[in-house]
């Protein structure tokens, strides 16, 4: 379970006292306030505070005095015209904060993200949970044939017990193991910052993270992508519908120039130039490895 009765009450109590502010609000946003959203085994995300709204983009590109709107088209077409031609620092004027629980070896994808402010919880200060991410059966994947860096079919049988057994017990073996060593009971015990050394990839952590809204949607571009592994992805699709509640107009223009779209080289546009033109382009004749023209095939499904 992610969250206690405790740690549920204080939450429960903050969403109790609205507080009046001039502070630009979205009904959206404010409807997720403070809420866990559970994800994977004990993971979750959470939105602890946001700054900024649709018209702040707005507000920060036309660099006006007040809420800076013409009219709800004139900011929607605004942001699209923003998100289409990368001028990005309007985007910059929205922070999201999050509070995010998630697997180490998924928090080591995630930091690579240098972009963001964070703060993660101190297995020097603190003891870690006994909470280790164990996939669900469809999630315990195969190693992909084709790709190095993916995974397959679901492992079956025999193989998928035998392997699910082995995940368990050896995070339970080496949390054993951690909390001996930790232990003051009859003993001096180890220090906290020395014995997380042997707690495996797949415990649970957790951090504070905040980013501003034109890294937020990098984040999402390259984290919510289908090639981004699983673990990670799950997080990434929540923090899309946070976003598309939040920034509704700029989530839209992110998903239409951004997340649908295709980048393609100049040697992409002139073979679609080509075909357009009636030629047929072929893997000879397109100038292209053969891995970027089929690239190029899927983009054009
Ligand atoms: C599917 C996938 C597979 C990956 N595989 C690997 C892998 O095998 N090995 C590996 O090491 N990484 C891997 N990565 C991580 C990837 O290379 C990036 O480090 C990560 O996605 C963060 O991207 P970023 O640097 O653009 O983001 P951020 O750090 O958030 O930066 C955003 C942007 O800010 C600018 N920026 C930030 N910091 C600097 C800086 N110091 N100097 C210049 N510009 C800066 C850049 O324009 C950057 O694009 C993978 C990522 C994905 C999505």
């Amino acid at each position: 379970m992610p969250l206690s009765p405790e740690q549920q009450a204080e939450i429960d109590a903050l969403r109790a006292e609205p507080m009046p502010t001039l502070r630009a609000t979205v009904p959206g946003i404010e409807a997720h306030l403070y809420k866990a959203v559970p994800l994977l085994d004990h993971g979750f995300v959470r939105v602890i505070d946001y700054m900024g709204d649709d018209s702040a983009i707005c507000q920060a590109a036309r660099v006006s005095y007040g809420k800076g709107t013409k009219s709800v088209q004139n900011d929607e077409g605004l942001i699209r015209y923003l998100m289409r031609h990368w001028h990005s620092t309007p985007f910059e004027m929205c922070e999201l904060k999050l509070h995010v629980k998630l697997p180490v070896f998924v928090a080591r994808q995630w930091i690579r993200h240098r972009t963001a402010n964070v703060n993660e919880y101190s297995a020097r200060y603190s003891i870690l949970d006994r909470e280790f991410y164990i996939p669900e059966p469809d999630a315990l994947a195969a190693q992909s044939a084709i790709n190095n860096q993916g995974r397959g079919e679901a492992l079956q049988g025999e193989e998928a017990a035998r392997v699910l057994e082995w995940l368990k017990t050896d995070a339970m073996r080496s949390y054993d193991h951690y909390a001996e060593m930790i232990s003051q009971d009859g003993q001096q015990g180890l220090a906290r910052e020395l014995a997380r050394m042997n707690l495996p990839a797949n415990i649970y952590t957790q951090w504070y993270w905040k980013v501003d809204l034109h890294n937020l949607f990098h984040f999402l571009r390259l984290r919510a992508d289908s090639h981004a592994q699983y673990e990670i992805r799950v997080y990434a699709d929540e923090i899309c519908k946070l976003v598309a509640d939040w920034v509704p107009f700029a989530y839209k223009a992110f998903e239409d120039y951004r997340l649908g779209a295709v980048t393609m080289s100049a040697q992409m546009v002139d073979c679609l130039r080509r075909m357009l033109a009636g030629e047929e382009v072929t893997e000879e004749n397109c100038e292209m490895s053969k891995r970027e023209f089929r690239e190029f095939k899927a983009m054009l499904g």
